[in-house]
C-alpha cells in the first residue's frame, strides 16, 4: 500500500486496481492524506482561494432523488432572487474581498439566457471571476454565457456509474451530462466537476472510476462531497456517505490531479465540525463561503444540517479567514485560476 501511495505521489497516475485497493482499506489513510497535502503544497502552494457562493434560486425542474431542491419536494418554500438582489449580494461580497463569485441554483427556467447574460454583465463590472453552477443548458447558451464574461462552470458528474446516475436522476441522461462537460471545456471555461460519495448502491469500483474520470477530462476543479440524506426526499432512509470516505476520495483526486483546484466542501463540514480544515490539510486548496443573505440561506436546503445558515456573509468571511490562518495557510489574493492557466 505504501508503494502505491508513493507511486501516486510521484507519478500522479494509478491503475484502477490500485485506487480500489487504497479505497478498500483504511489503515493507510493518514499516509494518503499526508501525501495529498505534500502534493497540494508542491503544486498549488499554501494559498487558499475563497469563492463567494450566491444561491440565487432554489426552484428546480429536475427531480434528483438525493436533493432537497427536487421539484417533487413540497415541504420547501421556494425563492428566486431578483436581479437587483443578486447584484447587491455580489457587490457586498466584493466589498468583503471575494475575487470569485459562484452563481449557483436549481435548474430554474425563469433565468433565461437573456436574464443570465444581463446578470453576468453587471457582475463582471465588479472585476471578479464568475463561476456558473446552473446545471444543463444547450451549447448555444453556454457559449453566450462565456461571451458575457462567465469564466468557470461547475457541473458535477455526481457518479460515473451510468445506471446509478440514471436511477437517481430520473429523466436525466448520463451522456447528456458528459456532453455538457465536453462543451464547456471546448468553449474555454475552467470546468469543475465532482461526485457524491456514499450514494445508495455506489461501489468502491465506481468511486475509483470517478477519480479516473476527473483525470481523463483534466478537470480544472473537482468538488467531492458526502451524500447526506435529506428527510424530504425518497432517499431519506439511506445511510449516506461518511466524512472519512469523502476525504479519501478527495485526497486521491489531489494525488492524480496535482494542480487542480479542489474545494473543502461545505457538506464535509456538515459531517465533521473541523471538516473543511481537515480537507484543506488533505489536498484541498479552495473554500466556498456562502454570501447569500438572510432567510434564503436556510431555504437553499440541498441536504440537512447545512452549516452557518444563521450567519451573515461578513461573519463567515472573518470566521473562515481565521480558521485558514490557524493552520498556517494564506488567503489567495488573485482570482485563483488554475495554476497552469495563469
Ligand atoms: N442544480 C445544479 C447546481 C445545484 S446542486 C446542479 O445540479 O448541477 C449542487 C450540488 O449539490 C449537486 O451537484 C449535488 O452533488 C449536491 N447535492 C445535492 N443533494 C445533496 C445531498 N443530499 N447531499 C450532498 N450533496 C448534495
Ligand atoms: Fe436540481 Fe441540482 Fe438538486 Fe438535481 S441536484 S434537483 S438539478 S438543484
Amino acid at each position: 500500500m505504501l508503494e502505491i501511495i508513493n507511486k501516486a505521489e510521484n507519478t500522479h497516475d494509478l491503475e484502477k486496481s490500485e485506487l480500489v485497493a487504497l479505497l478498500s482499506y483504511n489503515e493507510f489513510d493518514e499516509e494518503i492524506f499526508k501525501a495529498a497535502d505534500r502534493v497540494r503544497k508542491k503544486y498549488v502552494g499554501d494559498e487558499v482561494h475563497l469563492r463567494g457562493l450566491i444561491e440565487f434560486t432554489n426552484i428546480c425542474k429536475r427531480n434528483c432523488l438525493y436533493c432537497g431542491l427536487r421539484r417533487d419536494n413540497k415541504n420547501l418554500s421556494r425563492y428566486r432572487l431578483t436581479e437587483e438582489e443578486i447584484i447587491n449580494f455580489a457587490s457586498k461580497a466584493v466589498s468583503y474581498g471575494y475575487k470569485t463569485l459562484v452563481l449557483q441554483g436549481g435548474e430554474d427556467d425563469y433565468f433565461t439566457k437573456e436574464r443570465l447574460i444581463n446578470i453576468l454583465k453587471e457582475i463582471k463590472k465588479l472585476d471578479v471571476a464568475v463561476t456558473l453552477s446552473i446545471g444543463e443548458r444547450p451549447y448555444e447558451e453556454y457559449k453566450a454565457f462565456k461571451e458575457a464574461g462567465g469564466d468557470r462552470f461547475l457541473i458535477r458528474i455526481e457518479t460515473t456509474d451510468k445506471n446509478l446516475y440514471e436511477d437517481l436522476d430520473p429523466g436525466m441522461s448520463h451522456d447528456e451530462r458528459k456532453r455538457c462537460l465536453k462543451d464547456l471545456k471546448e468553449l474555454g471555461y475552467e470546468v469543475g466537476t465532482g461526485s457524491l460519495v456514499g450514494l445508495p448502491n455506489q461501489t468502491i469500483d465506481s468511486l475509483a472510476e470517478d477519480i479516473l474520470f476527473f483525470k481523463s477530462i483534466d478537470a480544472d476543479m473537482v468538488g467531492i462531497g458526502p451524500f447526506i440524506p435529506n428527510e424530504d426526499t425518497p432517499l431519506s432512509k439511506e445511510a449516506g456517505g461518511t466524512f472519512d470516505m469523502a476525504r479519501k476520495v478527495m485526497a486521491l483526486t489531489r494525488l492524480l490531479l496535482p494542480d487542480s483546484n479542489i474545494p473543502a466542501t461545505t457538506a464535509m463540514e456538515t459531517l465533521n465540525k473541523n471538516g473543511r480544515l481537515l480537507a484543506l490539510q488533505s489536498g484541498a486548496n479552495v473554500v466556498m463561503p456562502n454570501v447569500t443573505e438572510g432567510e434564503y440561506r436556510k431555504l437553499y436546503a440541498l441536504y440537512p444540517g447545512k452549516i452557518c445558515t444563521g450567519d451573515t456573509p461578513a461573519h463567515c468571511r472573518g470566521c473562515i479567514t481565521g480558521k485558514i490562518k490557524s493552520i498556517n495557510r494564506t488567503i489567495g489574493e488573485d482570482k485563483g485560476f488554475r495554476k497552469s492557466h495563469r
